[in-house]
């Protein structure tokens, strides 16, 4: 495989004066280098953004549209190789490393189904007076490191749909696909409308802070989406903020609970926990609260864990050494205050960055395990008796990212649905999202939101025209 990585400036391969190292978690060493973009490159790639913009704005949409299925014929074309990179600086099973490039190359395809609405509130012999909306200018897109290249198209299908032109940013542990994703769709669209940087931490608050930007599109944690929104204060720029979650799985008491457990696993811990919408307190109620803790456990130990890039691995490694200290801390947090294990809680004898599947066993609500985002494979199971205690405590949070509900009964699930302080909302099943329908986070996990037609006009500003019908003095 090629390890030669390039940064995508003004529609040109730029290599960086400046590099750092990226390191594969399946065994904690470094393997590649990427470019550390220094501020000169940033002012250009950001300078290209702005040349090309009204270009850009002013192509018909239709042309928008066949560029966006163009590059995710890109992405489909090279799934291949584009899978192999990303489980070894990400770290995910190669099936769930496809299944985040294809979700890429499904995110831009979709989003040309969307249109962008005009509305007229006046149509009359005095006035016409429509409202459009135009594109915001130039967008600083910037992305996690747990699903790269999905939530890389969450931004840029919709930005380039609308018009906008963009510097895209990936995590400074999961740079590679992002650039090689760059490299490919570099002769797919005019020079500077899509720039890649990658950097070293540095990086992402000269880009927030920079005067060239109109819009911040950012996927991350809470901490950093404050920090953003902070940095977007002084030239008021426009900001989308996806942020972390603390999602409640509600488990009633009619459900098959070994039909539910396997589903209830993967909600918890697909892609080793690191989802923001991952099942991270899973309530379950007292009557089938043994049984199910038994099937989780049961069907736990058929689940194997390893590099991503070996046969067979279902759960890869936490994703960077940051993160897997985090996790390891909320873990001896939950021994030191002698907290029940259902299982795992010891280290892993694999190298890398592994946190063996754990689980326990109803810690009190006031954990540091239950209040606070874990963001790995560590799950508490907590036990509730009535719907009105699990309601407060679902909604007792700062997050309101999603929330699930299982139940036979799907009329009772979706009414205590209702009540739950979330954006999504899911019943018998979760972590589903739509390229069609909004997704965006209550309370602290975020202002805004992706996909839809919600998302889409999250790139726009509206302009309202009034045009007076009756010529002056009549
Ligand atoms: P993070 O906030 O540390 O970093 C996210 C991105 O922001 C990275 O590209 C990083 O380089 C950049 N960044 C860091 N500091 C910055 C600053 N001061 N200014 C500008 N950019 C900066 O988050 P992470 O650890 O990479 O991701 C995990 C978090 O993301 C979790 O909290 C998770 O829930 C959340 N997340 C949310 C969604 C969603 O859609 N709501 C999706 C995925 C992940």
């Amino acid at each position: 495989m090629n390890l030669d990585f390039t940064m995508t400036i003004d529609g040109r391969a730029e290599p960086g004066c400046e590099q750092f190292a990226v390191v594969n978690p399946a065994s904690g060493e470094a393997f590649a280098q990427a470019p550390d973009c220094t501020r000169e490159e940033l002012d250009a790639a950001v300078a290209a953004a702005r040349r090309a913009a009204p270009g850009w704005a002013a192509t018909p949409i239709e042309e928008r549209r066949a560029a966006l299925g163009a590059l995710a014929g890109a992405l489909a074309q090279n799934v291949d190789e584009l899978m192999r990179l990303l489980t070894m600086e990400q770290g995910k099973p190669h099936a769930d490393a496809q299944a985040d490039v294809l979700g890429g190359a499904h995110w831009l395809a979709e989003t040309t189904k969307l249109d962008i609405p005009e509305h007229v509130s006046e149509d009359s012999e005095e006035r016409l007076a429509v409202t459009r909306h135009l594109p915001v200018g130039v967008v600083a897109a910037i992305v996690p490191w747990n699903f790269p290249i999905l939530l890389a198209m969450f931004k840029v299908a919709p930005a380039l749909l609308a018009g906008c032109t963009i510097v895209l940013k990936p995590a400074p542990t999961t740079p590679l696909t992002t650039l090689r994703v760059g490299e490919l769709f570099r002769d797919l669209l005019p020079p500077g409308v899509l720039n890649v940087v990658s950097g070293s931490d540095r990086l992402g608050p000269w880009l927030t802070g920079h005067d060239g930007i109109d819009k911040v599109s950012f996927t991350g944690s809470t901490e950093t989406g404050r920090k953003v929104m902070a940095s977007a204060a002084p030239t008021l720029k426009r900001v989308t903020l996806e942020l972390g979650g603390n999602d409640a799985a509600i488990v009633l008491p009619d459900v098959d609970v070994e039909a539910v457990a396997e589903q209830l696993f993967w909600a918890a811990f697909r892609n080793a926990g690191q989802i923001c919408i991952a099942s991270k307190r899973m309530y379950v109620h007292e009557d089938v609260y043994e049984p199910l803790k038994a099937a989780l456990v049961e069907y736990a130990k058929t689940v194997k864990m390893g590099d991503g890039a070996e046969q067979g691995t279902q759960v890869g490694p936490v994703q960077n050494e940051a993160q897997y200290q985090r996790v390891l801390a909320l873990i001896e947090d939950a021994r030191a205050n002698g907290y029940p294990f259902v299982m795992g809680g010891e280290p892993s004898d694999l190298p890398g960055y592994f946190v063996p599947i754990t689980i326990l066993d109803n810690p009190p609500e006031d954990a540091r395990i239950v209040q606070e985002e874990q963001f790995g494979p560590v799950l508490p199971l907590l036990r509730f008796a009535s719907e009105e205690d699990v309601v407060a405590r679902a909604n007792a949070s700062d997050y309101g990212l999603g929330a699930s509900v299982w139940s036979a009964d799907v009329e009772r699930a979706e009414a205590l649905g209702r009540r739950l302080q979330a954006g999504t909302v899911w019943i018998n099943e979760t972590q589903h999202l739509s390229p069609l329908a909004s997704f965006g986070g209550h309370k602290q996990s975020g202002l805004g939101s992706e996909g839809g037609q919600d998302g889409l006009l999250e790139f726009t500003v509206p302009q309202t025209m009034f045009v007076r019908r009756r010529p002056l003095g009549v």
